[in-house]
């Protein structure tokens, strides 16, 4: 059975006293059994005091991002053994900005992919189309394509490890979200190219959560789709009252 998960990506904010303060918010509002698997992935220098601050309780933490390489001279760079080295077992891959602004191509993405699996880290992996793609229609091909050529080179067993996290980039911090059927058509389209890929019971038991604007008041009308299992949440993420809220959106 897929999980339902939220995890918040807090992007490039909060500095350490904002952190320990968001944190310390999560701590006492959090529920003990909430119905989602809860995630939140700080910036780089904020990974090991939120991974110790939040030992023993609930909340998981993801990496933004990594290097494929093991080590070496890749300045400014993090590697899966130095993310596993502080207890940190799970990467966000493939987010938007990163293939935007940082120019990361599905080439470079598969190599990060395969350095992930290869340190048994499990993936949040990112995709979606840009505005352009969807107005003339090729929201359906770019989405395979980014897939295709970023993941589906795996393994079957690979797929225990994976998480599929679509974020139409027009939706991103604009405040416009994808309507909950625009996004249930698309994570509907997505199950069956894993289906066809890899066979029914993997794309049955895959998490596809849904990224972009989400918040507590539209949170739940987008989580009840069948095919969406949660959230990958930006902005929303940062207050944790919001946060929690839509923690706690599953019916
Ligand atoms: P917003 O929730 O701020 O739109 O960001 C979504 C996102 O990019 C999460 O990774």
């Amino acid at each position: 059975m897929r999980k339902n998960i939220v995890a918040g990506n807090w992007k490039m904010n909060n500095d350490l006293a904002e952190t320990q303060e968001l944190i310390s918010h999560l701590k006492l509002q959090m529920v003990k059994e909430p119905t989602a698997k809860v995630y939140v992935a700080p910036s780089f220098v904020n990974l090991y005091n939120t991974f110790q601050s939040l030992k023993g309780t609930v909340v998981n933490v993801a990496a933004q991002n990594m290097h494929y390489a093991e080590n070496g001279a890749y300045t400014g760079e993090v590697s899966a053994k130095m993310l596993k080295s502080i207890g940190v077992n799970t990467v966000i891959l493939g987010h938007s900005e990163r293939r935007a602004l940082f120019n990361e191509t599905d080439e470079l993405l598969a190599k990060k992919v395969n350095a992930a699996l290869e340190n048994d880290m499990e993936i949040i992996f990112c995709f979606g189309e840009e505005l352009k793609d969807r107005k003339s229609d090729k929201h359906f091909e770019v989405v395979k394509e980014q897939l295709e050529n970023g993941l589906f080179h795996v393994e079957k067993d690979a797929w225990k490890n994976i998480v599929l996290a679509y974020e139409p980039v027009w939706a991103i911090g604009t405040g416009e979200t994808a309507s909950p059927e625009q996004a249930q058509e698309m994570h509907k389209y997505v199950r069956s190219l894993v289906t066809d890929k890899f066979g029914k019971d993997i794309a049955q038991d895959v998490s596809i959560l849904y990224g972009g604007s989400v918040k507590p008041n539209n949170a739940a009308e987008i989580f009840e789709k069948e095919d969406v299992d949660g959230g990958l949440i930006g902005g929303a993420s940062l207050k944790a009252i919001d946060f929690l809220n839509i923690v706690n959106s599953f019916s």
